[in-house]
């Protein structure tokens, strides 16, 4: 049914970069027969999944939306899409992203963009909005991403969706091709709290093959989520905080409303509300995007044109030296969100610059993490509109870079601290009908803490 509707749908929304017909229907029919012979199957087992495309699927294309790896085909599975195989759930595709994670529209994928089912000339957020938007368009039931600076949590609050951060560490890295590696995180995409819930399950757990990756510590998810459900959330405090409600940073008016009236149904759940506050937050957009970039241009260097991927010859020069083909490659490979961070990373990190950039950055980083210890010493959850609009127009912010950065206000705090973070749906703004979301945040390891309340509020 989920590949009939991609069928049906997909020329318009274009959620896939690859959808993989035959494998997934040969993947139901092996859980049927599992399921007939009376194997002990996962409560996911043949249950349809889309994956971001940053992913690596042994024997399906992975390009992380860039031209860089068109026709790649990885030799090896992402530890997430190992544990998805092993939960035996069926995989649908590979989902449409912005070009290796850069962007908050998908407008930068060398694939053309997604478009958002609630309205074809509206952007589904980035960079998952081809995850997010398979969910919204009933493509698919789960989804996967990857959050470096909001990639999961904002494509979720634009199309109406589920989707969790979780903690640094809590979900492997291996992979995932990397961004920004002390920020990326991968995480569950959904249309419940519940199903997030069962996917957070599947994806998370200690891995040797990721260094960061959490020895223990992984709080049960799945009973967190049915627990808010049934029995609501009577006594936790909630923190609002006060440098992401309202003021600067270009919060719509009817993002606004709807997360005021979560506040209200998150106090009919029993909870109580205070205002706490984060000055640092005002410093953590600039700090993200040159920690972000500093990585990044560190992690793209490996796109050289001799181990894997494109290779470019460059016009009329004969016998080019491997310096010659890594830039022609470069510079025909890579977007040009990609080039600007890549150049804004380097520079960064370049000597005599260190600490005036990415070292002030760092401790920036610092100061948010204790402005989060802070605030929650006073609450137990902490919330936000998830981004300061609803869906904008496809090519309302391709010109003008900073505009598509500000996006990311509220969700790149969680990314610099490590902590986990879930958007959920606050409801629809009256000025132009589309859906906005709430930012849950709770302290590193207590991700059971969103689920709870996010189910309550659901
Ligand atoms: N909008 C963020 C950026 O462009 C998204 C990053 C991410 O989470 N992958 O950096």
């Amino acid at each position: 049914a989920h590949l009939d509707r991609i069928t049906e749908v997909d020329a318009g929304v274009h959620s896939f970069l690859h959808v993989a017909t035959e494998s997934a229907l040969a993947d139901a029919a092996a859980v049927d027969a599992a399921r007939a012979a009376g194997e002990d199957l996962g409560p996911l087992a043949g249950v349809p999944i889309a994956v971001k495309d940053v992913m690596t699927t042994q024997g399906l294309p992975t390009t992380a939306g860039s031209k860089m790896l068109e026709g790649w085909v990885p030799p090896y599975d992402a530890t997430v899409v190992r544990k998805l195989r092993e939960g035996r759930l069926v995989m649908l595709g590979k989902t449409n992203m912005d070009e290796f994670a850069m962007g908050s529209s998908t407008e930068h994928s060398a694939y053309g963009p997604t478009r958002n089912p609630w309205d074809l000339n509206r952007i589904p957020g980035g960079s998952g909005g081809g995850s997010a938007a398979a969910l919204a368009a009933f493509e698919a039931p789960l989804a996967t991403g990857t959050d470096t600076g909001g990639s999961i949590r904002q494509p979720a609050s634009v199309t109406g969706t589920v989707g969790v951060k979780p903690t640094y560490g809590a979900v492997s890295r291996y992979g995932l091709i990397a961004m920004a590696s002390s920020l990326d995180q991968g995480g569950p995409c959904a249309r419940t709290v519940l199903d997030a819930a069962l996917l957070h399950e599947v994806m998370a757990g200690p891995d040797p093959l990721d260094s960061t990756s959490l020895t223990g510590g992984y709080p049960d998810v799945v009973a967190a989520a049915r627990a808010g459900a049934k029995d609501g959330i009577a006594g936790l405090k909630i923190g609002v905080i006060r440098e992401l409600h309202g003021g600067e940073g270009g919060y719509q008016a009817g993002v606004l409303a709807r997360f005021d009236e979560s506040l209200a149904l998150l106090t009919k759940a029993g909870a109580e509300i205070v205002e706490v506050s984060c000055p640092s937050f005002t410093a953590a957009l600039p700090a993200y995007y040159l920690i972000m970039p500093s990585e990044a241009s560190s992690n793209l260097a490996k796109f050289d044109a001799m181990r894997y991927g494109l290779r470019v010859g460059p016009q009329g020069v004969e016998g080019p030296s491997a310096e010659q083909v890594m830039a022609a490659t470069r510079a025909a490979g890579f977007g040009d969100e990609v080039k600007r961070r890549i150049i804004l990373g380097t520079y960064a990190l370049s000597s005599g610059y260190y600490d005036a950039y990415y070292g002030s950055a760092q401790k920036v980083r610092t100061l948010i993490q204790r402005d989060f210890a802070a605030a929650f010493a006073q609450a137990d959850v902490l919330v936000s509109p998830t981004a300061p609009t609803t869906a904008f127009p496809l090519g309302a912010k391709l010109d003008d870079p900073l505009s598509m950065y500000l996006q990311d206000v509220a969700t790149i705090p969680a990314n610099l601290a490590g902590i986990p973070g879930m958007s959920l749906p606050s409801g629809l703004a009256d000025e132009d009908g589309l859906p906005a979301g709430i930012q849950l945040l709770a302290p590193a390891q207590a991700d059971d803490r969103l689920y709870r309340v996010g189910a309550a509020l659901e």
